[in-house]
């Protein structure tokens, strides 16, 4: 079950919106001032916040500022007044929305519904792109640690694997010689940058159909090598 969690010092409001979220199937939670608010949002898991601006402790702002340096939950603010809503969006805070009171609560539980199945498919879109690179003909799987060219597998060591994936994370940037050393080798390691350049070798021997003109891993003269999208 979805838990939210619900900071607003005005009791009967509170008791309101827990009221009509509960009916709605959630688990609701209850603070009623900035400072218990903020150190319960930081310390449970919850699926989303609704957090009154003025409140008695530490007003809204900071509560709402505090949370997203932690958390990247859903977050709908809610105030009195209409200004505060310029002021909300001219601090940068990381709401997600605003409502303004007073507001009816079936308006809330609608919003709450809308930003929760929106943050759900935000995870688990990330979770897939984060998993595999596909660019043109090649595909890696990161989790499993393979690499497929048109539907073929091939075998990488672990530093040509790191290496790749790097490049293809970062398409377009092209990077010394230098900087991938640094990046995929560490600091202790035997070994100088030409090690790089025999690796890119190796690489190429496997994801390009001819050495000459290679479609993915280019050259940049004097400078170093780059990915091309
Ligand atoms: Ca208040």
């Amino acid at each position: 079950m979805s838990r939210i969690l619900i900071i607003e010092d005005e009791v009967a409001i509170a008791d309101l919106e827990k009221d009509y979220l509960e009916l709605s199937g959630f688990e609701v939670v209850m603070e009623h001032a900035g400072d218990t608010g903020l150190a319960r949002a930081l310390s449970e898991e919850f699926d989303l916040i609704v957090l009154d601006l003025m409140l008695p402790g530490i007003d809204g702002f900071e509560v709402c500022r505090q949370i997203r340096e932690k958390k990247d939950i859903p977050v709908i603010m809610v105030s009195a007044k209409k200004d505060d809503i310029d002021k909300i969006h001219g601090l940068g805070l990381g709401a997600d929305d605003y409502m303004t009171k007073p507001f009816s609560p079936s308006e809330l539980v609608a919003r709450v519904k809308a930003h929760m199945s929106r943050y759900n498919r935000l995870v688990n879109t990330n979770q897939k792109v984060n998993d595999v690179i596909e660019i043109r003909g090649i595909r890696i799987d990161k989790t499993a640690r393979r690499v497929y060219i048109d539907g073929e597998e091939k075998n990488f060591t672990t530093k040509e694997f790191d290496l790749l994936t790097f490049l293809a994370e970062n398409p377009n940037h092209v990077f010394t010689k230098e900087e991938l050393f640094r990046e995929i080798w560490d600091m202790d390691s035997v070994g100088d940058i030409a090690t790089v350049t025999v690796h890119i070798k190796k690489i190429r021997e496997k994801i390009e159909a001819g050495s000459s003109k290679p479609q993915y891993i280019e050259t940049i003269w004097g400078v170093g090598y780059r990915f091309k999208l």
